[in-house]
């Protein structure tokens, strides 16, 4: 872990390097739309980025951005939707303890948000891609991205797909931030590449009024007249702080986190005294669809028995799996529903019965046989009255073989990134653990603790990144 555990007194500075009314601390989704806003605001901007250019995380990422409400892109592919809806499943998806503030005002200002994202060139096409689960690899604009048309959600809000995925095939992540960096450049703002922030500038009155950094081995100084945005990612790289504060993480095989989500934004602004919110809190997928068919199989855990309807959204069912069943779980399948799964999951043992796949996968005796006894006797009927998992995917397991994808930690892919960092207000200032901003600090995207307070639905990251960036931008520019 490279600290950032304290701050630099700003007596000390004998030089500034460079100064600007915003300094932003990171290039990704967040800082891009930081920047734009804060020079939408009148600002002068001046962005630091430890890579050799911008994009981070966000460059990688599918380029899903949760956006709802009753956007043109629902509109035109025949979803209704409301912002009320839209809150109602977040505030019950996005828990336990939400930030509800964030949450409605996002909710309100959604379809506004879409409209600011097309008009930075982020084109979304209105097609609907009806298959669920990881971005669609056509340049379609549309799916359900979360657990909305799935138990208990379905109950609680009018299902609508929200995942909006920017105008390109496969993973659109890139095109993301190439149409957002581009942005960052038509309107001015200054971008230092290769430079590492390292700590915040401190007043001794504790306003932050520059960030210190490295650039090719050099220290520098930068000044923020008006205000410092940390925007600089995540901490799923760092296995000190997953360590520390999200422990049940390290037996994860896939973090998703380029190089800088060290944590380095989150110490940072910890050691100007700001307070870490949620710090355990990650997205943790366990891809076992697409193909979604393959939810008409049954999630047990080591004791046989389900824990979940299994047609939730898979960053839920990851979530179950890791979190309470110790990520000691297995698919079970029978030779009707078997269909071989998009991220290379595959079977790990086979029975000719129900009984013989038991003792294979090491079972307690008679606990899948009854599982799978129950579960069938009520899908005959067409309900599932334990988990309520939709009929489309209800389909008794009576077909021999059995086979079950193990889909422990050791063996099973679980993409994790975290969820926690600064508690900010909706306005992105930093706040202290007694609820008070430190004056001139302003953060945002997977440097904060965002929309998702644990539950996770895709796009919902990239959905905060850009939006509470924005809101930053504009109120370290003293909008
Ligand atoms: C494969 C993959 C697919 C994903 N798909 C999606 C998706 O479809 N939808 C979604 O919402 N989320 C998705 N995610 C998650 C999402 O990409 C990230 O959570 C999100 O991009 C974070 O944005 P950010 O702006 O906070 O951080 P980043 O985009 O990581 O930007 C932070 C920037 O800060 C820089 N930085 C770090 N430390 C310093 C420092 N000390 N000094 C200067 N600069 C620094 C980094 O180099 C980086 O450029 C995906 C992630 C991956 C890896």
């Amino acid at each position: 872990m490279q600290t950032a555990s304290r701050t630099l007194d700003a007596r000390e500075i004998q030089k500034w390097d460079d100064e600007a009314d915003v300094v932003v601390v990171g290039l990704g989704c967040a800082g891009a739309c930081a920047a734009i806003e804060a020079v939408d605001a009148g600002a002068e901007v001046l962005v630091l980025e430890r890579a050799g250019g911008g994009g981070g995380t966000s460059a990688m990422s599918g380029g899903v951005i949760y956006l709802g409400g009753g956007t043109p892109v629902q509109e035109k592919c025949g979803f209704d939707d409301s912002p009320d809806e839209m809150f109602e499943y977040l505030m019950a998806a996005c828990g336990p303890g939400p930030d509800e503030a964030k949450l409605r005002l996002f909710c309100e200002r959604s379809v506004e948000h879409y409209h600011w994202l097309v008009d930075q060139g982020v084109p979304f096409k209105a097609k609907f891609y009806p298959e669920p689960g990881m971005e669609p690899p056509t340049d379609d604009g549309l799916i359900f991205s979360g657990s909305e048309d799935a138990w208990p959600f379905d109950r609680i809000a009018r299902p609508a797909p929200r995942g909006h995925k920017a105008q390109a095939e496969g993973a659109a992540g890139g095109f993301l931030m190439q149409r957002l960096l581009a942005a960052v450049d038509r309107v001015g703002a200054r971008v230092r590449a290769n430079v590492r922030a390292s700590a915040l500038v401190v007043e001794p009155d504790g306003r932050v009024v520059g960030v210190a950094a490295s650039e090719q081995r050099e220290r520098r100084a930068f000044r923020a007249r008006c205000g410092v945005v940390l925007t600089a990612g995540g901490f799923v790289r760092d296995r000190e702080m997953l360590r520390r504060y999200a422990p049940a993480l390290l037996a994860c095989n896939m973090p998703l986190g380029c190089d800088g989500d060290d944590g380095c934004g989150i110490r940072m602004g910890m050691a100007a005294g700001a307070d870490a919110v949620r710090m355990e809190a990650a997205s943790i997928s366990l891809p076992l669809y697409p193909p979604k068919r393959l939810m008409k199989g049954i999630l047990v855990n080591r004791h046989g028995q389900r824990f979940l309807n299994e047609d939730a959204y898979y960053g839920r069912s990851g979530e179950f799996a890791l979190l309470r069943q110790e990520g000691r779980v297995h698919l079970i399948i029978d030779d009707a529903t078997y269909v071989r799964n998009h991220a290379g999951m595959e079977i790990s043992a086979v029975g000719e019965s129900v009984e013989e796949l038991e003792r294979e996968i090491g079972l307690p005796e008679a606990s899948l046989q009854q599982t799978v006894e129950l579960y069938n006797r009520n899908a005959r009927r067409g309900s599932d009255p334990v988990f309520h998992k939709s009929p489309d995917y209800l389909t008794p397991l009576e077909h021999p073989p059995y086979g079950a994808i193990d889909c422990s930690t050791e063996r099973a892919i679980y993409a994790v990134f975290t969820l926690g960092g600064l508690r900010t207000r909706t306005s992105g200032e930093v706040l202290t653990p007694d609820g008070d901003p430190i004056p001139g600090l302003y953060a945002a995207g997977r440097t904060t603790s965002g929309l998702a307070a644990q539950g996770y639905s895709s796009g919902l990251s990239l959905a905060d990144a850009s939006f509470f960036g924005r809101a930053a931008g504009r109120a370290a520019a003293g909008a």
